[in-house]
């Protein structure tokens, strides 16, 4: 029941050498890049795993004699840790779950990179550049480490990059542990000094700066993530994860956004309320709106008019946009803002008075209205309870009721 799969995919004999299994793999690796071939799904993944399995002289020995199964059972014998490689095969090349992957993954960790982003450049989309450092490939020593056949596995923990202690426990139990290798530090190889490629030192990975261009577009929204595919740190054998940036828009003095929709707040004086106004809003792409109110249409505080199409755009439908909406205020003229005469005059244009009845007999006591402060209405408030008095404390001062 020999198991050829892997030798299958890299497209070599069994009787490959090393390196005609190393340019077989860089060869398929180039081809099946998911920068280059998208379409090819997992074969990066497989190649991937095929050469990790078929470069370890260890791993392949397993592999020739056992299959597949021969390396995930190889763990209980201090081979493989089972669960990493059970996982690792079955999530990678049939694609059965991901699960966490353990050490040696045949793809990158993704990374995120929060980008704040203003309302602005949300509506009208920008393209911004954004640096970052990343760990490539050492040129020199295309990713070895050390000149050709100068790496090793490492003995103390036979290329595992982890060792495993028992502990007994109790009579007839023993607990496994693992820890990372020292020797290697969890590399499972090790280069002689003098050996090592002088660039990388034998991290086999450089330290580079990369400048990324973000699109921005139009619509856009807090928390959108976009990707760019294999963008993240290389490692040598390992298909490079993702960099993800996330939106996150700075907060706007004068627009606040739901959705779609845009929302701003409007101070009227209560002369503009009753008798007609104009203003203008400036827009987040820099126009001017002008708004006009006809005198004589009321807008009561807390109002909320709204103005159609110009809210945001829609993302990837830009023309499409929600609506503006705009929550009124009025503010009221100062105390004393006219004589009683005035008063009077006003009086005659405002709605009537409604019907006072005024109260006969004994328990009819004139009160004073105060001015109130925070703390006063909480003691007064108290003393509505106690005195099981509902009505006198709804009817109190400061109760204000936000109608949105
Ligand atoms: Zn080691
Ligand atoms: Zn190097």
């Amino acid at each position: 029941m020999a198991d050829n799969k892997l030798y299958e995919i890299l497209g070599v004999p069994r009787s490959a050498s090393e390196s005609e299994i190393k340019r077989s793999y860089h060869k398929l690796a180039k081809e099946f890049h998911p920068d280059k071939n998208p379409a090819a799904g997992d074969k990066f993944k497989e190649i991937s795993y095929a050469y990790e399995v078929l470069s370890d002289t260890k791993k392949r020995q397993i592999y020739d004699k056992y299959g597949l199964k021969g390396l995930q059972e190889g763990g209980q014998g201090g081979g493989f840790p089972p669960d990493d490689l059970f996982g690792h095969f079955f999530g990678d090349i049939f694609g059965m779950g991901g699960g966490s992957r353990g050490r040696g993954p045949a793809r990158g960790e993704d990374t995120m990179h929060p980008l704040k982003v203003s309302l602005e450049d949300m509506y009208m989309g920008k393209t911004t550049k954004l640096q970052l450092s990343k760990n490539v490939i050492c040129g020199p020593c295309k990713g070895i480490g050390g000149k050709p056949g100068s790496v090793v596995t490492c003995k103390d923990c036979h290329g595992q990059g982890v060792k495993v202690s028992y502990q007994q426990i109790a009579p007839h139990m023993t607990r496994q542990f693992q820890s990372r290798c020292p020797t290697c530090h969890g590399q499972g190889e090790t280069i002689n000094e003098k050996d090592k490629c002088p660039k990388c030192k034998g991290k086999k990975v450089l330290n580079e700066t990369k400048i990324l261009e973000v699109h921005i577009e139009k619509g856009m929204r807090e928390n959108q993530k976009i990707f760019f595919r294999g963008e993240g740190d290389q490692q040598p054998d390992t298909q490079p994860g993702d960099v993800i940036i996330v939106l996150q828009q700075k907060p706007h003095d004068i627009f606040q956004r739901t959705g779609d929709d845009l929302v701003i707040k409007h101070e009227i004086t209560l002369t503009e309320a009753l008798c007609g106004f104009e203003f203008v809003i400036k827009h987040l792409d820099g126009r001017d709106l002008l708004v006009r109110h006809t005198p004589g249409e009321v807008i009561k505080p807390g109002d909320l008019k709204g103005i159609q199409g110009e809210g945001m755009p829609q993302f990837k439908n830009p023309f499409e946009k929600g609506n503006l909406y705009i929550k009124f205020d009025v503010v009221f003229p100062e105390n004393n803002f006219a004589t009683e005469e005035q008063l009077k005059q006003i009086e005659t244009v405002l709605p009537p008075r409604p019907a006072f009845v005024m109260p006969t007999g004994e328990d009819v006591e004139e009160v004073n209205l105060m001015e109130y402060t925070a703390s006063e209405r909480g003691r007064g408030r108290e003393e509505a309870y106690a005195s099981d008095d509902e009505e006198h404390m709804h009817a109190g001062p400061g109760v204000q009721c936000a109608h949105q």
